[in-house]
């Protein structure tokens, strides 16, 4: 079994019975490619075969195909007319599909070397793949990975097929008593007959839903990365297993490359230039995932939250202040104590029988009860409530990591009230709010999806079909309007409203989702918030969230990430350097350290007792973006003499001059805020 979540379909149905049908009628299928062109073909023809027919080269590239919207093997034959992609490399469903034949070839190579192991389940992530396995009485570290990359190798090269078969129930579980797989067995359990398969490739033959790749010859780099304790099904009852971590590539080459921009990662790992930079820490007192933010990183945290502050004020927001944390009653109203209740930190009771409160993992309700607290009229409204609320959510210790993952954050929340035909308005608001924001952080390269209702099935949303329409072409059209690379996801949708998310790629081109705007038509309904119309009728509000930064936390993670460390100007902690010529200077430099401070210029004095060219290549070494040197004649003038880190020399200039510089860099990064 592949995916962690067997509900998420991807069995496929059995179609034999169609292909029949049209084989004897004699009929040719109709398929639909991308760019629109229909080719026909005889009945049976598969998706490789297609791939054949328009050229060789890319038949040797295909990794899996999708048929009417399903990822399938390209090997199988062809339901009758159909829409088809062909998957490769290229497509990151194709990635998915060469990992998790590359779980599958790692588990043949585990069971080659380790005979015994028995296998849980093996999915592909992110970033390649993973497996559970149970090794018995054996251990397996780091020691032992070129074994098993050598195995998987030798293994590939046989260019063995996945072969994809339908089982009963019964004789799949005859297959895995014999085999003495309990894990698989469980697996089964939750099963129905009529939707098992098994895929085979050389001695492997594994529980899966698939899909897969033709053979194990496109396999061609294999990597074991890391390998950690992981509960069976996640239950911390259960047993551990050993997890695997691995990937794989279609080229020796992108291997290479891949494992270099890991290196580069490394280097830049917020947990690591964290704590260079000291920005933040953790205690295991205060406890996990919950960080404490040092001088540095709080200012750095207040530079952003007033950045955002600023534009919020100039786009009409209001600020609230809400507890951190609420009544149980007002969770039971939200929905979030059914359905996240179990799996959050736990109430807090007080002295008196009965009192029970949460601690807030959102704001929108503590929000929604502001816009209850008085009556509105349509002419109140969009009414903008921003906060920087900190939430709480519970997340298990082992999946806590540094700022991306913690238990404690603060977001940069704001809720939208408004009526339904603002929200294309609105939309276009918190987009250049967002598109500032990126500008300000140098992101340049993003593209925003946008997450719709399902084309066929409607039956799980709630609002108005009307509204729903309205909404989906306000986003449509404000991201439009705005010139936004978008791309669409039917059936990505939350169950109460559309939205729209931008995926920023850093530096490293790894993607980051930043900045949702969501609509929703659940809360106001349950909070039964209401406006009085122009036509004195009472109706209900449509609520957006949005959080440009999503989490401080995390946001200042992927800052850190994409920026190594070195902040643009007016966010650095650091702006400039004062380097003394020698010691006769210094303290003209600290005279003009806090005359730049009360010019909201951050900047320090360099004293060691160091030739002054020492001093210059050290500030250059930490990017410090100016340098002002001070000697004889600048000290005699009035005057600095200004490096900048990566320029060079400006000359000397008076010291207004230098400020005036500074600010004027500052408020073009932040878009004139
Ligand atoms: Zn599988
Ligand atoms: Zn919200």
């Amino acid at each position: 079994m592949c995916s962690q979540n067997p509900a998420n379909g991807y069995f496929c149905r059995p179609v034999r019975g169609l292909f029949v049908e049209f084989a004897a009628l004699n009929m040719k299928i109709k398929v639909t490619l991308p760019d629109g062109s229909v080719r026909e073909f005889e009945p049976g023809v598969s998706a490789m075969d297609v791939a054949r027919s328009i050229s060789e080269g890319l038949a040797r590239n295909v990794l899996s195909a999708k048929v009417n919207g399903e990822v399938r093997d390209a090997n199988r034959p062809l339901p009758g007319d159909c829409t088809l992609q062909l998957l490769t490399w290229n497509d990151a469903e194709g990635k998915s599909t060469l990992w998790h034949s590359s779980a599958h070839l790692m588990a043949e190579a585990l069971e080659a070397l380790y005979p015994g192991t028995k296998f849980g389940i093996g999915p592909p992530i992110e970033n390649g793949f993973y497996y559970d396995i149970d090794l018995g009485e054996r251990t397996i570290g780091e020691g032992d990975f070129a074994a098993i990359e050598a195995k998987m190798k030798e293994l590939a090269s046989k260019k063995e097929a996945y072969v994809r078969k339908e089982v009963s129930k019964a004789d799949a579980i005859a297959y895995f008593k014999e085999k003495g797989d309990e894990y698989k067995l469980e697996l089964l359990e939750g099963l129905a007959d009529g939707e098992i398969t098994f895929y085979t490739q050389g001695n492997f033959t594994d529980l899966c839903r698939g899909p897969h790749i033709p053979d194990t010859s496109f396999i061609k780099a294999s990597k074991v990365m890391s390998v950690a304790g992981a509960y069976w099904r996640g239950d911390e009852k259960r047993k551990q297993l050993t997890r695997l971590y691995a990937i794989t590539f279609p080229k020796q080459k992108e291997l290479d490359e891949y494992l270099v921009l890991l290196e580069e990662a490394k280097k830049r790992d917020h947990r690591k230039l964290g704590k260079e930079l000291d920005l933040f820490t953790f205690s295991e007192k205060v406890g996990a995932g919950l960080p404490l933010w040092l001088p540095k990183g709080t200012a750095l945290r207040e530079r952003l939250i007033n950045f955002m502050k600023n534009a919020q004020e100039r786009d009409g927001y209001e600020q609230v202040a809400t507890p951190h944390i609420g009544g149980k009653a007002l969770y039971v109203t939200s929905g979030h104590w059914d359905k996240y209740g179990k799996d959050s930190f736990q109430p807090i009771h007080t002295p008196n029988e009965g009192e029970e409160f949460m601690l807030k993992p959102m704001n929108c309700p503590h929000h929604c009860e502001i816009y209850a607290s008085r009556p509105r009229s349509y002419k109140d409204l969009p009414l903008r409530l921003a906060e920087f609320g900190t939430v709480y959510r519970y997340e298990q210790s082992g999946e806590l990591h540094g700022l991306t993952r913690v238990r404690g954050f603060t977001q940069d929340d704001a809720h939208l009230f408004c009526r339904p035909d603002q929200v294309k308005e609105e939309f276009i608001k918190v987009i250049d709010l967002v598109l500032l924001v990126f500008k300000a952080l140098d992101m340049n390269d993003y593209e925003a999806q946008i997450s719709l209702r399902d084309k066929v099935d409607r039956s799980k949303y709630i609002g108005s079909e009307a509204n729903w329409e309205k909404a989906e072409a306000a986003i449509i059209d404000a991201a439009a309007e705005k010139g936004l690379k978008t791309f669409v996801e039917y059936g990505e949708a939350a169950f109460y409203g559309p939205k729209l998310d931008f995926m920023v790629k850093d530096a490293l081109g790894r993607r980051w989702q930043l900045g949702t705007i969501q609509v929703d038509y659940n809360l106001p309904e349950r909070f039964e918030l209401e406006y009085v119309g122009s036509d004195n009728a009472r109706h209900c509000p449509v609520m957006i969230h949005r959080a440009p930064f999503g989490s401080l936390e995390r946001f200042i993670a992927v800052i850190i990430e994409h920026t190594a460390g070195r902040f643009p100007l007016w966010l650095t902690p650091e702006q400039a350097v004062v380097l003394p010529i020698s010691d006769k200077y210094v303290d003209q430099a600290r005279q003009l350290s806090a005359s730049l401070k009360d010019s909201d210029i951050r900047a320090s004095v360099d004293e060691r007792n160091e030739k002054i060219g020492r001093k210059i290549r050290d500030a250059e070494l930490a990017k410090t973006p100016f340098m002002l040197i001070i000697g004889e004649k600048e000290a005699a003038e009035g005057t600095v003499s200004v490096r900048e880190h990566g320029q060079g020399d400006l000359g000397t200039m008076p010291v207004k001059a230098f400020t005036d510089l500074v600010h004027a860099r500052v408020t073009a990064q932040l878009g004139g805020l």
